[in-house]
């Protein structure tokens, strides 16, 4: 039986992160010099994941992703994804990455059988990327983003972070590349973290982005849909082409009525809600195996997600640590 929570939302959905290690330092997500890393003793280990998992799945959880940082940097992982597949066949399984590390891993991931996988790009000029991650190089992505393509995955979608005056007139370029890719580019809206790395002056709203947008498709809003129906994003199909575009609202129209996840950090951190920094801490009951500990932790900390994200506590958020 899903669970369902005090404000009528289904919960099924979490998000893991099993690092916060990450080999770019994107510019709205981390600080130039990196984050306070977690020692490694503290961060879940892969049996952990497992184990935690089962008790997700016996809570009504079908949808797990995985995250970080950047999830495959963590050694092991690629297999660690085939390992899961083979003890959760019939979860939806997902990964978010910044495909840097495809080169390497795209063949062992080919055996992950992923359900989906979200890249981020937010632009296609290298100049540009090597500002936007400071370390990363553009080619490794595209590179990794080809091979992606090639992984049998139903579900890839590029995630883009809009940067005023940065890579704002980029957009149409970016969407009709996802689409060349047979994937389905989606476009965030610069969400507030913690630290200095939040300028609302560059910030780019979704009415606004629709206006950066309306050159590529004559768009209408996509209704009743069942696969990621209670995601955050919302999708415009273009009437012309039937090709699509995702939208993620997560200051202007929040979507939290529908959100239907909670989240796990690298630690074993359970939150409720992105921006809310009320953590439960699991990882000393995963390790104990303590069932029901765990699963009665995991229903107190449902139980303490809130209604919309302006209600929440903190209204800040270190991404690389939770994972998105
Ligand atoms: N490293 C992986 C990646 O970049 O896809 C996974 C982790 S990253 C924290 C997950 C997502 O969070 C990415 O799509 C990234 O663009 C997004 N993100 C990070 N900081 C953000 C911010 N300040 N506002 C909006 N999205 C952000
Ligand atoms: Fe790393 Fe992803 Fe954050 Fe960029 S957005 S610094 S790739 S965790």
């Amino acid at each position: 039986m899903p669970i369902i929570d005090s404000n009528g939302r289904t919960i099924d959905y979490a998000r893991i992160s099993v690092t916060d290690r990450c080999n770019f330092r994107c510019v709205y997500c981390m600080p130039d010099d990196g984050v306070a890393l977690i020692p490694h003793g503290e961060i879940m280990r892969f049996e952990d994941i497992i184990w935690l998992a089962r008790v997700l799945e016996s809570l009504g959880v079908r949808h797990v992703r995985f995250t970080g940082g950047e999830p495959l940097v963590r050694r092991g992982m690629a297999e660690f994804l085939v390992l899961f597949r083979k003890e959760f066949p019939d979860m939806t399984v997902s990964l978010t990455t910044n495909a840097s590390a495809l080169l390497q891993f795209a063949p062992i991931l080919l055996e992950a059988r992923l359900s989906g996988m979200n890249i981020s790009l937010d632009t296609l000029d290298p100049v540009k990327f090597a500002i936007m991650t400071r370390t990363g190089n553009l080619q490794d992505v595209l590179k990794g983003i080809d091979l992606a393509a090639g992984l049998g995955i139903d579900d890839i979608k590029t995630n883009t972070v809009l940067i005023r005056g940065f890579n704002d007139t980029e957009l149409p370029d970016i969407i009709h590349f996802a689409w060349e890719k047979r994937m389905t580019p989606r476009i965030i809206e610069f969400m507030p973290v913690c630290g200095e790395i939040w300028h609302g002056e560059k910030f780019v709203g979704s009415d606004e982005i629709m206006e950066f947008i309306s050159a590529v498709g004559d768009w209408i809003p996509v209704q009743n849909e069942t696969k990621g129906a209670h995601g955050p994003a919302k999708y415009f199909t273009d009437l012309s082409s039937g090709q699509r575009v995702g939208v993620i609202e997560a200051v202007s129209n929040h979507f939290c009525s529908d959100c239907n996840r909670l989240r796990i950090t690298a630690s074993g951190n359970m939150r409720s809600c992105l921006f809310n920094n009320a953590e439960i801490p699991l990882l000393g009951m995963v390790r104990r195996r303590d069932w029901d500990e765990v699963h009665g932790a995991i229903l107190d900390g449902i139980s303490m997600k809130p209604e919309k994200w302006r209600d929440a506590v903190d209204g800040a958020a270190n991404m690389s640590g939770i994972g998105g």
